[in-house]
This record gives C-alpha cells, sequence and structure tokens, in this order.
C-alpha cells in the first residue's frame, strides 16, 4: 500500500511545539563576547543542546563565532557542512578508526589521555589537536605530570585546555585553585592558544578567561549569574485536552498520591515525561524527590499551574481551580518553559539542571525558529 507523503507540521495545531528564539541565541553570544577578554567560541554539543544546531551554529558563525566545541567526532562531521570556515572541536577526543573522518572534516581532537596523543601523532601532522588537562575536576584530561611530558617530547597542540568544576558557586575555593593550576600548564605551550571557561566561567571575570571562552548554557537562555541575565531561548507548550472538576479528598494521578483539599478544577495537559516534563517534577507520589520540594508548575493564561500528582509519559495534570473560569479552555497551550516561566525554575522544581531539560526534550514537538 502506498501512502501520501506527510504534510508539514502544522505549529499552529500541533499537540507540542517547541519555539525557538535564535535571535535571543545571537543576543547572548554577543553579550557574553562583550565580557569576555578574547574570543569566544561556542558549545553546540548535543545538537545545541538539544535546541538544533542545523540552525543555531550557522546563525552563530554569522555574528562572528569562529569556534565551536562539539563533544564527539561524528558530531563534528554532521556541523562541518554548516560552519565550513570555522574551527570545530571535539572535546571527547578522536578514537582509532575515526582519523579519516576527522581529517577530511578538519574536526579537532580534544586528546585527554596520552593514548590519544600517540594516535595523532601517528597521523604525522594532517590533524590538528588540543590538549585537555584536568585541573581538580577529576573528569576528563592529561594529569600535570603527562602535560609536561608531552609539551618536553615537543608536542604542538594548538590550544590547551581545562574545564571549571565549581563555575557557579562564584565563591568556591576550588575556581582560584583550578585557575592557579592552569597557568603554569598552558605555559607549558608556548605557541598555543589557552581556554579554561564556560558559562558560568566566565562570568568569574577576565582573569578566567584567557584566550578564547567556550560558552553553552548561557547562549540558550539556560544560565542566570553574576548579573548576567540572557534573554530566554526556547518555549515548550502542550495543549489543554480536558479540563475535569474534582471534588475535595479525590485523588490525582498513578498511586493516588495526591489527595485534593479543595472541590477543583483540573486541566490535563498533553504532554509528559516523553516530552522532557520530568516526572520529578510531580505535584506528589515521587518518592525519590527531595521531600521538602512542592513540585513543578506549568504557566497557563498568565497565570502558574500547579502540577497534581505524578506526570505521566504523555500527559501532565494541573490545577487550575485558582485561574478564572473563562480564561482556561480546551485547546489552550500551556507553557513549560519559556518567558513566562524561566526554565531555570521549572529545572529546580524537577531536582535538575537547565541543561538536562533542554536535552531531554523528546522527538514529539513541532518546532517554530523566529
Ligand atoms: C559543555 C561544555 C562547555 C559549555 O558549558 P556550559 O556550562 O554549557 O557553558 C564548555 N567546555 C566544555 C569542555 C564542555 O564540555
Amino acid at each position: 500500500m502506498r501512502h501520501d507523503p506527510l504534510p508539514p507540521p502544522d505549529f499552529a495545531v500541533a499537540a507540542c511545539r517547541l519555539t525557538i528564539d535564535v535571535g535571543a541565541c545571537v543576543a547572548n553570544w554577543r553579550a557574553i563576547a562583550a565580557r569576555s577578554k578574547g574570543a569566544t567560541g561556542a558549545a553546540v554539543k548535543a545538537d545545541a543542546y538539544g535546541l538544533g544546531a542545523e540552525i543555531i551554529a550557522p546563525a552563530l558563525a554569522r555574528a562572528g563565532c569562529r569556534d565551536f566545541f562539539v563533544a564527539t567526532i561524528e558530531e563534528g562531521a554532521s556541523l562541518r557542512r554548516l560552519v565550513p570556515d570555522a574551527r570545530i572541536f571535539s572535546v571527547s577526543g578522536l578514537w582509532a578508526g575515526q582519523e579519516a573522518l576527522a581529517i577530511s572534516r578538519r574536526i579537532i581532537p580534544v586528546a585527554a589521555s596520552p593514548e590519544q596523543l600517540e594516535l595523532i601523532a601517528g597521523l604525522g601532522g594532517a590533524l590538528e589537536h588540543a590538549v585537555f588537562i584536568d585541573t581538580g575536576m577529576n573528569r576528563l584530561g592529561l594529569t600535570a605530570e603527562q602535560a609536561a611530558a608531552y609539551a618536553q617530547s615537543g608536542g604542538k597542540p594548538v590550544m590547551v585546555m581545562s574545564h571549571l568544576a565549581c563555575a557557579d558557586e562564584p565563591d568556591h575555593a576550588l575556581n582560584a585553585r583550578q585557575n592557579e593550576s592552569f597557568q603554569p600548564l598552558a605555559a607549558l605551550f608556548a605557541e598555543a592558544e589557552s581556554s579554561l571557561s564556560s558559562s558560568a566561567g566566565i562570568l568569574l571575570g577576565p582573569d578566567y578567561h584567557y584566550d578564547l571562552t567556550r560558552p553553552g548554557i548561557a547562549l540558550y537562555g539556560g544560565m542566570t549569574l553574576g548579573g548576567f541575565a540572557p534573554r530566554p531561548v526556547a518555549t515548550a507548550e502542550a495543549r489543554v485536552i480536558q479540563i475535569r472538576h474534582a471534588k475535595a479528598g479525590e485523588t490525582v494521578s498513578y498511586g493516588a498520591r495526591e489527595r485534593l483539599s479543595r472541590d477543583s478544577r483540573i486541566a490535563i495537559i498533553g504532554a509528559g515525561y516523553a516530552d522532557g516534563w520530568h516526572r520529578a517534577a510531580s505535584g506528589a507520589g515521587v518518592p525519590l524527590r527531595n521531600a521538602g520540594a512542592a513540585g513543578g508548575a506549568i504557566s497557563l493564561a498568565g497565570h502558574t499551574a500547579p502540577i497534581l500528582g505524578r506526570i505521566t509519559m504523555d500527559l501532565t495534570m494541573v490545577d487550575v481551580t485558582d485561574i478564572p473560569e473563562h480564561l482556561v479552555r480546551d485547546g489552550d497551550y500551556a507553557e513549560f518553559f519559556g518567558p513566562n516561566l524561566p526554565i531555570e525554575d521549572v529545572a529546580r522544581a524537577a531536582g535538575t539542571i537547565s541543561y538536562e531539560l533542554l536535552t531531554s526534550l523528546g522527538k514529539r514537538y513541532v518546532r517554530r525558529i523566529v
């Protein structure tokens, strides 16, 4: 049997929809670039934090961004056609077997181990590379001794990088310690550029900027810090499918753990944890979340409506009893996060961070780029 091709998705009537304000993303990049002492790159790994590298990377390149960071060689290879002239760094390095792809797409692997450095040395200069040095996070990177040995052996990376563990806590003592450790390590490679800071590190001040900064989340509107409030970039919405009336004493959702204390109007929203509305933001009945937290909310008709009971895969119940009845109707769109509901607040209610919300939005959204 033949089927006609699917018509293009219609944002105006979509069950779940995502608006991506590319102009706001570019404005955030410019605002950060204005605060950076040296050059400003952009982290566009994980499909630009779930928002679409296809649109965002070329827009940033047009704004003047010359350096892009992805996690893997594969991500870098698909980014190449979008930003033909930029430098692309793959921060999780290079595996044997990926050399030809990396060379043909001019991806700069960021080597974090002597084994990776050896693999790159074996290519006889066919590929530029960078080095990642661990300065106290105990995540990825060469030790200080390995970095010194590599410098001694004549290694010539184009960039020396490290990553801060606590940049989002400006008073944490580890920030200054990592910065002090990084300075002599960067100086080992006199001809290389140096890079230490992602979004939060940039806001720690110029001592942390070095030659190139690597903002990610601040570009996508997910970090307010140090007097910098980025413009919101993503708005996630889903429709009110049904409005029901329930009596005091009745319960809501799986597990019957939310017991209504008053007669209530409940809006059933057509999105759930498969759409990134993390189950941990449920109004009640999720034992894993910190017992003190009250659960999340959505924004509807200019009001905030608390989530009732457990969020389910495709559906979320919210309390609209306090919103005037004529303002909430079937088919209205409820905002999960966006201009009316800061993504950081939504993330906090779910016991997570904006990064995880953005990168777990799921496949059901019809997207609109503005
Ligand atoms: C993801 C990432 C960044 C960007 O971090 P944000 O906190 O999103 O600004 C920078 N550098 C490295 C190595 C990363 O992996």
